[in-house]
């Protein structure tokens, strides 16, 4: 394929605009379960938009998700609004039609202390979110606008989907990333790249769960004996939950928080442990869950306890199909002609790519910016990603667009 040059071009000179806009994105709270803060990021994602795109827009509003507090009550929280664009004017036939995804909620809450950004570095910007994902929503568009504006505009079809849970497991937005798969022919997610700028190739299922053990509160000096310690229930539970990490499988299940317990004179009642499990394949997903489901309901013969397990796999393994691995083919070959060496490596992460997979769809997950120390207050973006990705961005839409008889389903 020859390269549409200006295209590039183009997209070089964005680069004074997006290093601009990024700073004032991500100084927008928009932590998972801040709603507000979520929905005012969305509003300016809107209006960027919609100031350099012709679209159709849609605002969603998403369920309330189920999590459980530290007393053990189930509780619903809200998330905020996902947002979906249209392409208005979509082309008439032969098109190809990608569906671009990203998410507007981090990983930082509204009272975190990582709020501003601050240049590390000359080209180095540290900030909630810059990486993940804010300058990867903000890369994507702008390689939308140069798709729109190059010669095969009339062949590419598309949609925008951003949601407001990923960081939370896109539990709200799920049906939503699976309909939108089932429309689509290829998926573009812009998570970052790894801080090497390889991507991400096969993915780690992963799944959410809250363990509750309820005992019975008696003084501990008075009444020991007609107590049921919750606490010590909860360890056993977990020696159990933790031998699956000595399986003949690579499961992985991650004991990662712990609550319970008041004045050590009474014998508590109540604990909770909240867990993470992660899998290769359905398969090991199936023998985890089993796991899972054994340990509680061990507890239906132990004499003054009850257990409730919340919480599923929410997330599919990602495989590496022949499908992923001729998109993968293609994208290192972009990179080439872009100078870029790019390289596919498993991750034990996961992401809407494993949705979207999971819904059929082909995609490639990890568009976005090259940065690291994601999901920490050491966040950063190596600045020059933002052209140098949405070039790349551009490459692999106008590949598939002219060699869209190999992807149209
Ligand atoms: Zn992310």
């Amino acid at each position: 394929m020859t390269i549409d040059k200006s295209v590039l071009a183009w997209l070089d000179e964005q680069q004074a605009e997006m290093e601009r806009v990024l700073p004032q994105w991500s100084e927008i709270n928009s932590g998972s379960f801040n709603p507000e803060g979520v929905n005012t990021f969305g509003e300016a994602v809107q209006a960027y938009i919609t100031e350099h795109l012709d679209v159709n827009v849609e605002r969603l509003s998403m369920p309330p998700v189920e999590t459980v507090n530290g007393r053990g009550d189930i509780e619903h929280k809200p998330v905020g609004d996902l947002l979906r664009f249209r392409k208005t004017n979509s082309p008439s036939e032969p098109k190809i039609k990608l569906l671009l995804t990203g998410h507007l909620d981090t990983v930082f809450p509204i009272d975190s202390s990582f709020q501003t950004c601050t240049m590390l570095e000359p080209g180095m910007l540290g900030g909630p979110g810059v990486a993940d994902m804010k300058g990867g929503i903000l890369l994507m568009i702008n390689a939308l606008r140069a798709i729109e504006r190059s010669s095969v505009a009339d062949q590419v079809d598309w949609q925008i989907l951003l949601n407001p849970d990923e960081e939370i497991g896109s539990l709200s937005s799920a049906p939503h990333l699976a309909s939108a798969a089932k429309e689509a022919d290829i998926g573009l997610v812009y998570e970052p790249s790894m801080p090497s700028g390889d991507l991400a190739g096969a993915r780690k299922g992963s799944g959410n769960f809250s363990l509750i053990i309820n005992g019975k509160a008696a003084h501990a000096g008075r009444e020991f004996h007609l107590g049921r310690n919750a606490i010590s229930a909860l360890a056993d539970a977990m020696i159990d939950l933790e031998k699956i990490n000595h399986g003949d499988h690579e499961i992985t299940l991650n004991l990662g928080k712990v609550q319970g317990g008041g004045p050590v004179n009474i014998v508590p009642d109540k604990a909770i442990c909240h867990f993470n499990v992660r899998v290769n394949s359905q398969e090991e997903a199936d023998i985890a869950q089993a796991h899972i489901d054994a340990v509680v309901a061990s507890f239906t013969d132990r004499e003054g306890y009850s257990a409730q397990l919340v919480g599923k796999f929410t997330r599919p393994a990602k495989p590496a199909t022949p499908q992923q691995n001729k998109l993968f083919e293609l994208i290192t070959d972009c990179g080439n002609q872009l100078g870029l060496s790019i390289a596919f490596k498993p991750t034990g992460g996961c992401c809407d790519g494993n949705n979207l997979a999971a819904a059929g769809l082909p995609n490639v997950d990890s568009l976005g910016v090259q940065g690291g120390n994601i999901h920490s207050h050491e966040e950063y973006v190596l600045l020059e990603s933002l052209a140098t990705r949405a070039k790349l961005s551009a490459m692999i839409i106008m590949r598939l667009a002219t060699e869209r008889e190999d992807w149209v389903l």
